[in-house]
């Protein structure tokens, strides 16, 4: 359902104006003082100046005699509501491409950049068992109600995506820390509604097990970043020359991050559907 502001019919003036040829007609409008773009759309049938905010889109459906200043005028003064329905949307969208919304027999599920078919099997045993060969294997107790499954499945997989977390994140870390004697006092997997990584004063590190969603090299990127920061406690020359020295195509990761990252971060709906993450714009890792 598409969101729609309303403005009452005062805008719908008279006038001997230009707009009441154009009654069909489609304007699209970039204004500077706006950070998006909209189009107006003159409707016979309109009695009120209407926003329609679809995803990455918006439209103004206008009585054919509505001025043209006013509808901007209303659309200026509606503009955070605008944007916060834009943002909403593409939210809900990347969303929806990421997560299944059900985790059942034939759902396709997101792991190392890649999207894998999910088959459930009946079984005996009391608990859901998860399997990965190029697909993911689900045997579910017979004794589980059908409503429950789907719920029950989703955690298992994470439970399953953690440990998987656990065991690549050390294999990373064996892979690179010799080189430059990297050596990280602890490693953890958490949960992080913004962070992909840290590493704190003592060397204590910590992985986003988000990142197992992501193609195996930005996984790697993130503990060879993590690693480096064992030496260099900052982002300078000499912190990104040590992550090249370990990585030389780094960037190319991180900007893979950068551009899909919120979308990994909504992965699994994991924050539940109103709790998305609020602070997600600054997503660079620390
Ligand atoms: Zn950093």
């Amino acid at each position: 359902m598409p969101n729609i502001a309303s403005l009452p019919g005062r805008h719908s003036d008279t006038g001997k104006r230009m707009h009441n040829f154009f009654s069909s007609f489609t304007k699209k409008t970039a204004s500077p003082d706006l950070p998006f773009s909209y189009s107006i759309r003159r409707s016979q049938r309109a009695v009120k100046v209407r926003i329609v905010v679809k995803p990455g889109k918006v439209e103004v459906v206008a009585p054919p005699k509505a001025v043209e200043a006013s509808i901007h005028r209303f659309v200026q003064a509606q503009q955070q509501w605008v944007i916060q329905a834009l943002a909403k949307m593409a939210v809900k969208t990347q969303h929806q491409n990421l997560a299944p919304t059900r985790y059942g027999q034939g759902a396709n599920i997101p792991y190392q950049g890649q999207f894998f078919k999910m088959t459930v099997k009946p079984s005996r045993l009391k608990r859901i068992k998860i399997e990965f060969f190029n697909e993911f294997i689900v045997h579910v107790p017979e004794t589980m109600p059908i409503k429950e499954q789907s719920e029950s499945i989703r955690s298992a997989l994470i439970n399953w995506i953690k440990k998987q977390a656990k065991t690549q994140v050390g294999q990373l870390i064996t892979q690179h820390a010799h080189k430059n004697r990297l050596y990280p006092r602890s490693v953890t997997i958490k949960t992080q509604k913004s962070r992909w990584g840290s590493c704190g004063i003592h060397n204590d590190i910590h992985i986003n097990w988000l990142l197992l969603l992501a193609p195996i090299e930005v996984l790697e990127y993130v503990v060879v970043h993590e690693l480096c920061h064992i030496r260099e406690k900052n982002h300078s020359r000499q912190f990104w020359s040590l992550v090249a020295e370990h990585m030389p195509e780094y960037q190319q990761h991180r900007r893979w991050l950068k551009k899909q990252g919120y979308q990994l971060m909504m992965g699994l709906n994991i924050w539940g559907c109103t709790g998305q993450p609020e602070n997600i714009k600054d997503m660079d890792i620390e």
